[in-house]
């Protein structure tokens, strides 16, 4: 039989360009965004439908083997828009789907892998050490992603071993590495829920019972209230219930991971700088809204969203991170109740999934969410507002290397609605877009309540020191004289502090003293940085973790811990104010789900009263009585091999001053450095003038916002071939290039080995944007693959690691 049609096929593999199929009768007439199986090679790939042929453009096209999903994963419009993100970040286009599109699983349990002890012994050398080659591969990988799935280890490692899925069943049976199933939900629409018959008695449905009595009794209480989930009830008793009558079970759609609640609050009036910005944005184009912590941008942004609401039309809202911005997504639950979608980053794929379709019903009108909610499938998207446009977060830095910012703007264009990007700190590539006219500017100068502006003081630690108790050098304190002065009076006058120390962990480096032994990462080379609670030694790049013995096996000495993170600042903080509650947040306490949210809560109903941390502590809140903020460490952020560190350290100490002095007390904020004279810090608090100095140093450069930038990175175990690999690419690039483009390097990358590959990194910089666009399109996709070395483009690269 003649196949019903031909259509183009988008695979889901890192391959560009799109594939041409046949339709057998068996499959029937496919629309664009149908999810297919088809073949590839010797394999069965998944697909989508991006085309519809009238006859075939190639000569024995092969046969589409089956439609594997009823309803069609996207709509024209959302294929205009992955079309422009693979176009403008140069990735296939199946990729661009895979990652755009919420999975249709409907596997209630996947199969995880996690390493071993010994697996990491092993890794180490220790006992039967891992042999050099795919185990060795395929074990770094696990422990650098724990919790991934065999499908996931296998995508990493394509390019590098021939056959990932045997090497990750060999490490199964050595013991290095085992599965665990996870559970994850079917993609239900609804839920079950336990509700009181009617007319019916609380003594006859107990009568007579034994075993369950006081359960049912519990029951029979909660349901006097109204409806409760059954997963929230004692399932025997219920039951029992159930069969007597006095309880029925319904099932309703599903809400949990959509809604956020119902209470509302009222709208303040707002005042005249609110009120002129909420006037100028009307129609299509893109505003950046600059205005200190407390300017009352999240007010406007309420507003604008009310106003496109009232119009009957749907509103995005992206945040950093949806934990780290729990005030943000209060008041929007607030104010609009159960019109508010939250998308975070935990939901199950289902969950997801579920999320989307109340998205495209238009039953959540409000949608807030990280990153991937730009994708979120809008059917009359009316406002995009994207909230601390700084944040580096909104990158994603892994498969298709996006700029959920950057989209959105583009996805306001396609939509003909305003886009509203916010910050107390825009990032330069925003501040040019405005100063250009691309953008437009609107400032709000003073805060929406007033307050005292704090004082900053800058404070040398090169001339601060304490003697040292053991009788050696002096040495440089924790906390500058002053800082401990001010915390006290703070704690004396019922105040509260803010400490930022932008490193995680207790010491940053352990070394015998007696031998000079230290302890490395072996799959990064570099050292492992001494975790105090868990007593444990991590590796902050791959994820590599191991017990720490403090004495060393070489010599027998004992272990010196050195330098400092986090854990040792707030040991040394509670040595310095004894009986004070303190509360850390960074990366290692807020692991747990809920746990960030639990130590913003004790901070700000005073359980705890100094609250130390990394960058976190920066953002997203706003308490009262914080009657001093200090940047205790920030030095190694200005001091990062990257042209953006002056940029990153100016955004954290002027937001984290923005903590301070809430109320009626002037905040006092501190930053200790060695560097006092670096001009970032003379500018603090002041954009314009951080933005003139910074901006005639990068087009002195030649670095952005002035000019466009692409990092190529190879990354392979064999460091020659890796190395040959970047040479060969960058001569390539540079025999093409054209006048305005230039081609840096190969250079080997600043962190030259992670995960037991070699590094090295070209960049590729053009300075007009569309010639520069012109020669990418035609230099990426025709480099061909490189066996054993991956390739990885990241346009706009916002790491340089
Ligand atoms: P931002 O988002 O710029 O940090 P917010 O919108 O959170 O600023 O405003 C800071 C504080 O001022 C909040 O407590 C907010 O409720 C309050 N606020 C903002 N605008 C007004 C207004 N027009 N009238 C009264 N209070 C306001
Ligand atoms: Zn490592």
């Amino acid at each position: 039989m003649p196949p019903v049609g031909w259509v183009k096929v988008a695979v889901s593999l890192p391959v560009h360009g799109l594939y041409t199929y046949a339709v057998p009768h068996h499959v029937g007439v496919l629309p664009e965004g149908a999810e297919v199986e088809v073949p590839f090679g010797t394999r069965k790939v998944t697909g989508w439908v991006v085309e519809v042929l009238d006859t075939s453009d190639v000569e024995d096209a092969r046969s589409v083997l089956a439609r594997t999903r009823d309803e069609v994963a996207f709509t024209p419009g959302q294929l205009a828009l992955y079309r422009f993100v693979a176009d403008y970040w140069l990735a296939p286009l199946g990729e661009v789907i895979g990652t755009a599109t919420p999975s249709g699983s409907t596997a209630r349990t996947r199969r995880v892998y996690v390493p071993t002890d010994a697996g990491i012994a092993a890794l180490a050398g220790e006992g039967a050490a891992v042999p050099d080659g795919p185990l060795a591969s395929m074990l770094r990988e696990v422990i650098a992603r724990p919790g991934a799935t065999r499908t996931g280890l296998s995508r990493r490692l394509r390019e590098e071993v021939d056959d990932p899925a045997r090497a990750l069943t060999a490490l199964v049976s050595r013991g290095w590495v085992e599965g665990r199933d996870e559970q994850v939900q079917g993609p239900r629409d609804t839920e079950r829920w336990a509700v009181r018959a009617p007319a019916t008695e609380d003594t006859a449905a107990l009568a007579g019972l034994r075993g369950h009595a006081t359960a049912a009794r519990a029951i029979l209480a909660k349901l006097a209230d109204g409806a409760v989930r059954v997963d929230e009830l004692d399932a025997g008793a219920l039951a029992t219930l159930l069969r007597r009558g006095a309880v029925c079970v319904e099932e309703r759609p599903r809400t949990d991971g959509v809604h956020v609640g119902e209470a509302r609050t009222e709208a303040p009036p707002l005042n005249a700088a609110q009120s002129a910005v909420i006037e100028a944005v009307h129609g299509a184009g893109t505003w950046l809204l600059h205005g200190v912590t407390g300017a009352g941008k999240t007010e406007v942004y309420l507003a604008l969203a009310a106003r496109t609401l009232a119009a009957g039309r749907q509103v995005l809202v992206l945040v950093p991170e949806i934990a780290l911005t729990p005030q943000l997504l209060g008041r929007f639950a607030g104010r609009f109740g159960d019109r508010v979608a939250v998308l975070h980053s935990q939901l199950t794929g289902a969950e997801r999934l579920r999320a989307w379709r109340a998205i495209a019903r238009g039953d959540a009108d409000v949608v807030v969410g990280a990153r991937s909610a730009v994708f979120a499938p809008f059917g009359a998207l009316g406002l995009v507002v994207v909230d601390e446009e700084h944040d580096d977060s909104y990158k994603q830095e892994d498969g298709v290397r996006y700029h959920a910012r950057d989209l959105a703007v583009v996805r306001a264009h396609q939509a003909g609605c305003p886009a509203v990007l916010g910050s107390a700190t825009p990032s330069l590539e925003s501040w040019e877009n405005a100063r250009s006219g691309r953008y437009q500017l609107l400032q709000l100068r003073d805060r929406a309540t007033p307050r005292p502006v704090p004082r900053l003081s800058i404070l040398d630690m090169r001339q601060e020191r304490v003697a040292d108790p053991s009788g050696g050098k002096p040495r440089e304190p924790l906390l500058a004289g002053a800082v401990h002065d001010a915390i006290a009076d703070a704690l004396d006058a019922g105040g509260k502090a803010i400490l930022l120390y932008n490193r995680r962990g207790y010491a940053t480096f352990v070394e015998c003293p007696g031998c000079g032994a230290a302890h490395e990462c072996p799959s990064c080379g570099i050292a492992l940085v001494y975790h105090q609670a868990a007593r444990r030694l991590h590796c902050h790049t791959c994820g590599y973790h191991r017990p720490f013995d403090p004495r060393c096996a070489v010599c027998g000495g004992t272990f010196e811990v050195l330098g400092r993170g986090t854990e040792r600042v707030a040991e040394g903080v509670a040595a310095a104010f004894p009986g004070v509650a303190i509360g850390r947040m960074d990366a290692d306490t807020t692991a747990e789900r809920g746990a960030h949210a639990r130590i913003l809560d004790d901070f700000r109903d005073g359980r705890t009263r100094l609250l130390v941390g990394t960058q976190v502590v920066a953002k997203g809140h706003d308490f009262p009585d914080v009657h001093v903020a200090a940047v205790l460490g920030v030095d190694h952020v200005l001091g990062m091999p990257d042209f953006r560190a002056a940029e990153r350290t100016f955004a954290l100490v002027t937001q984290l001053i923005g903590r301070a002095g809430r109320g009626a007390a002037a905040g006092r904020v501190f930053l200790q450095t060695r560097h006092p004279d670096h001009p970032v810090f003379s500018c603090v608090n002041d954009m314009e003038a951080f933005a003139a100095h910074e901006g005639q140093l990068r087009r002195a450069l030649g670095q952005p916002p002035y000019t466009r930038l692409v990092l190529v990175r190879l990354e392979g175990v064999d460091r020659a071939a890796t190395h040959a690999a970047a040479v060969a690419l960058a001569e390539d690039a540079r025999a093409r290039a054209v006048a305005g483009i230039d081609v840096l390097g190969p250079s080997p990358a600043p962190m030259p080995r992670a995960v037991g590959r070699w590094r090295y990194q070209v960049f590729l910089r053009g300075r007009h944007v569309g010639t520069f666009r012109a020669w990418l399109r035609q230099l990426v996709p025709s480099w061909r693959p490189v066996p054993g070395v991956r390739r990885i483009v990241d346009v706009d690269p916002r790491m340089m690691m």
